[in-house]
């Protein structure tokens, strides 16, 4: 059982392992993007998942990529299941784990659910969410996808390296600064990639108003059209209403006049947008600057399913 690996935060993996995965999920995207088969180590391998909370992108990226690599998906229906009848996580979790399934991923509005998780079952738990504090295979796209547009090259080659340092191996991306806009606070997404991308070697900014703002010592602003000017990635986030027990912001609408990320406010610097999704359209982001080529929001899509590729085969197969 202790040898069993789990993902449920970004710190799960070591930079080592890391820089494998995007090797692997970056041959896996140019098989998918050339239509050839890849090969099938989930074949005869059942995974779960189990989500507790609305998803669209996450739960059919993990999907596909169980799909693609010949592997079986069992969806559990959350409002049918039993934990809706009142049952705890530890018992869904001892009667899920003695169908034997290869992999559970869990996606759960409360934080440490995939960690609670991980102790009652025998097969890898990946963590699709949980609450405000991780969501580590949306960081680590986020992470591939900055360093496919700064640094292929310098990862193509430590393919061949027999070893890779320990901390922030890759120069091009070292010292590269990254604005992260919008309800920091509540959004794990901006936790997980707090944790990777710093150790990564970025300098990550948190621009948001103050109540949006973790206790930190990272720096931080509240004037985004200052700080766009000097990042080189602008990833905005939405604003996660569905964890705010009071209204905390005017309005969207006020939100949107002061951290919309908009054409004005990118101007011509050539750096890249990120965000995970779902967008508020033109309070997150404006429709022009989605349209832009310095938006990569589809491309984080596509680089979803190929991370999620290589995590499931690093943890299953
Ligand atoms: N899809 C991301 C998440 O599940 C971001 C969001 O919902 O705002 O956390």
């Amino acid at each position: 059982m202790s040898d069993i690996r789990h993902l449920i935060r970004t710190s799960d993996f070591s930079t080592q392992e890391i820089i494998t995965l995007f090797h692997n999920a970056l041959d896996y995207k140019q098989l998918l993007m050339s239509k050839t088969p890849t090969h099938q180590p989930l074949k005869h391998k059942n995974v779960i998942t189990i989500f507790f909370e609305n998803s669209t992108r996450t739960l059919s990226s993990f999907e596909l990529a169980v799909k693609n690599l010949g592997g079986d998906i069992l969806r559990l229906d959350v409002s049918r299941s039993s934990t809706s009848k009142g049952e705890t996580i530890s018992d869904t979790a001892a009667n899920l784990n003695a169908m034997n399934p290869d992999a559970i991923i869990i996606r759960h509005r409360n934080a440490g659910a995939g960690y609670y998780l991980s102790a009652h079952v025998n097969c890898p738990i990946i963590n699709g969410g949980d609450g405000a504090h991780s969501h580590p295979t949306q960081a680590l796209l986020d992470l591939l996808t900055i360093i496919e547009h700064f640094g292929l090259e310098e990862l193509q080659t430590l393919k061949n390296a027999d070893t890779i340092a320990p901390f922030a191996p890759l120069d091009s991306i070292k010292g590269k600064k990254i604005a992260i806009v919008g309800d920091v606070v509540n959004s794990r997404v901006a936790n997980s990639n707090i944790e990777l991308l710093t150790r990564f070697g970025m300098e990550v900014i948190l621009v948001a108003p103050p109540h949006f703002l973790p206790q930190t010592s990272l720096r931080t602003s509240d004037n985004l059209k200052a700080i766009a000017q000097e990042v080189d990635v602008i990833m905005s986030l939405r604003t996660q209403t569905e964890r705010h027990d009071q209204v905390i912001y005017g309005s969207l609408k006020d939100y949107a006049s002061r951290f919309c990320v908009t054409k004005e406010i990118v101007g011509d610097n050539p750096c890249i947008i990120l965000h995970p999704g779902p967008v508020h359209r033109n309070i997150d982001i404006d429709d022009e600057v989605l349209k832009d080529s310095r938006s990569k929001v589809l491309e984080q899509v596509t680089n979803g399913v190929c991370v999620r590729m290589a995590a499931l085969d690093f943890l299953i197969a």
